[in-house]
C-alpha cells in the first residue's frame, strides 16, 4: 500500500525571486495557486519599506524588506493569474546596481494563518465628505501612491484614529460612489479611492472623531477582513437582501457585483428596514434602479413612520419575512444576505430558519 503523505504548509508556499536593470527592480511571486486576481495582492511601499501580501484562502503570504536603495512612489503589480504569478515593479530612484533585495523584516517570506497575520494599516488622505442623510456622510479616502489595495465584494477594513491619546479601531463597510445603473460593463474600480458611507451618532466616540475630520487630513485604513465569499453569490438565481440602517453598506458592492456578474441571476430583492424616511439610505438610487433593471426590486419598512407614510411598517417579524421572502421555484438556488443591528442579525437568521432556510442559503454579515 503506498503511503499518501499529507502535503504540509510548507509545500503549498509561495516563493519570490527578484531582478534588476538599470531603472527597474522587479520582485516575482509565484503563488503556486491558478486562481490569482488583483484582490488577492496587497502592496504597500513607502521609502524604502516594502511589503506585499498575497492572500491564498485562509493562509497569507508576506514579502517584507527594507530595500536596499530608494525607489519612487510609482509601483505597478502584475498579475498573470491562470499561472499565479505575481510581480511588483519598483522604479529606482538612482541607476545603482543593488547588491541585495534589502534586509529582510520580521514576517518575510512567511507563510502563515491570515489570522495569525496582524492587521497591517496604511495612512489615506481625506478627500471628500458628502452628506448622504441628516446624519450619514459618504467619505472618500485616498489610497497612497506605493499602495496597491482592493476591497473584494462583501469585506470591510478598519479604521484607527487617536482620540484623546488612545488609539481606537472601528470596522466599515466600502461601498461604490453611486449605484451604477447601467450593468453592461463591470465597473471600473480605479483603485486609488476607498468610498465609506458612515453614520455619525451624536454620542458617538469614533463617528464624532472622523466626522471633526478636515479635507486633507489623514486616518489609517486597514487591509480587507471579512468571511463572505463572492462564490456563494456566483451560483445564485434569487438573491434577497435584508438590511437594517447602515447594514446597507455591505449590500452596495453585493448588488453591483450580483447584477453586472452573475450570469444565472434571476432577481434580486432589497428589503430596507429603517427608522423614518429620511433615514434610507440612497432611496432616489434605489428606486431609480428598480425602474431600471427589471431583475432588482426594493421594499423599505419603518419602525418609526410618520402618519402618511402608505409604505410597509415595523421591525423585522416572521410574519413579514414569510411574506417576502419566497421561493421562486421550488428548486430555486437563493442566496439571504443579512446585515444590521447585532438583535436585528440575529433575530432575523432564526426567523430565515423557523422559515426552512439553510444555513448554507443564508449569509449573516457580522464584525
Ligand atoms: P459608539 O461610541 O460605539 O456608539 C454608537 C452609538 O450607539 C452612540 O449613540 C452610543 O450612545 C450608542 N451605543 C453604544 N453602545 C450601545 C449599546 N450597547 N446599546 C445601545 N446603544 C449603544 N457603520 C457605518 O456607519 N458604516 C459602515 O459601513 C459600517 N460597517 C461596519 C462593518 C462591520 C463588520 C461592523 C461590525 C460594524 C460596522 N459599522 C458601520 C459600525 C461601526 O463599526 C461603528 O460601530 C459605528 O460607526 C459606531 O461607532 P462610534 O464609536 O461612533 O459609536
Ligand atoms: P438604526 O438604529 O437606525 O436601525 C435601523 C433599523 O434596524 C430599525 O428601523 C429596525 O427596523 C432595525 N432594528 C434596530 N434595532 C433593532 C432591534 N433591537 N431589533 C430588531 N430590529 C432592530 O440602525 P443604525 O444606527 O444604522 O445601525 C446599523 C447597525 O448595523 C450598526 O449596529 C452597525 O454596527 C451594523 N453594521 C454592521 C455591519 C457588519 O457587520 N458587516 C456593516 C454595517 C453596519
Amino acid at each position: 500500500e503506498k503511503k499518501v503523505l499529507a502535503s504540509s504548509a510548507k509545500d503549498l508556499s509561495p516563493s519570490y525571486d527578484w531582478f534588476q536593470t538599470d531603472s527597474l527592480i522587479t520582485i516575482v511571486i509565484y503563488t503556486k495557486q491558478k486562481d490569482m486576481n488583483a484582490d488577492l495582492v496587497i502592496v504597500d511601499c513607502q521609502d524604502k519599506q516594502l511589503r506585499g501580501e498575497i492572500i491564498m484562502d485562509d493562509y497569507s503570504y508576506l514579502i517584507e524588506v527594507d530595500l536596499d536603495h530608494a525607489v519612487s512612489e510609482d509601483v505597478a503589480v502584475n498579475i498573470a493569474e491562470k499561472v499565479g504569478k505575481v510581480e511588483i515593479i519598483l522604479n529606482k530612484k538612482d541607476k545603482v546596481h543593488w547588491k541585495m533585495l534589502g534586509q529582510p523584516c520580521e514576517g518575510h517570506n512567511t507563510f502563515i494563518k491570515r489570522t495569525d497575520r496582524g492587521l497591517f494599516y496604511r495612512k489615506c488622505k481625506l478627500i471628500s465628505k458628502t452628506e448622504v442623510t441628516h446624519d450619514t456622510k459618504l467619505f472618500c479616502l485616498m489610497l497612497p501612491k506605493g499602495t496597491h489595495l482592493r476591497v473584494p465584494t462583501g469585506q470591510h477594513v478598519y479604521l484607527k484614529h487617536i482620540i484623546a491619546g488612545t488609539e481606537v479601531v472601528k470596522p466599515y463597510t466600502p461601498v461604490l460612489p453611486f449605484l451604477p445603473l447601467d450593468f453592461q460593463e463591470p465597473p471600473c474600480h480605479d483603485g486609488v479611492h476607498i468610498y465609506l458611507m458612515i453614520k455619525i451618532y451624536s454620542h458617538g466616540l469614533f463617528t464624532q472623531a472622523l466626522d471633526h475630520l478636515h479635507i486633507g487630513d489623514y486616518i489609517s485604513v486597514s487591509n480587507p477582513e471579512g468571511n463572505f465569499k463572492k462564490s456563494q453569490v456566483q451560483t445564485s438565481e434569487d438573491l434577497l437582501l435584508l438590511a437594517g440602517g447602515t447594514g446597507f453598506t455591505p449590500m452596495v458592492k453585493l448588488l453591483n457585483f450580483a447584477l453586472s456578474e452573475v450570469s444565472c441571476l434571476r432577481t434580486v430583492k432589497l428589503i430596507f428596514f429603517n427608522k423614518t424616511e429620511h433615514d434610507i439610505l440612497w432611496r432616489n438610487q434605489l428606486e431609480q434602479l428598480a425602474l431600471k433593471d427589471e431583475r432588482f426590486e426594493v421594499q423599505f419598512v419603518l419602525s418609526q413612520p410618520s402618519k402618511d407614510w402608505v409604505g410597509k411598517q415595523g421591525k423585522i417579524s416572521l410574519s413579514l419575512l414569510s411574506e417576502f421572502v419566497k421561493r421562486a421555484r421550488r428548486d430555486s438556488k437563493v442566496l439571504i444576505c443579512i446585515c444590521g443591528p447585532v438583535p436585528f442579525t440575529e433575530q432575523g437568521v432564526q426567523y430565515l430558519k423557523d422559515l426552512g432556510y439553510s444555513q448554507e442559503e443564508i449569509h449573516a454579515f457580522t464584525a
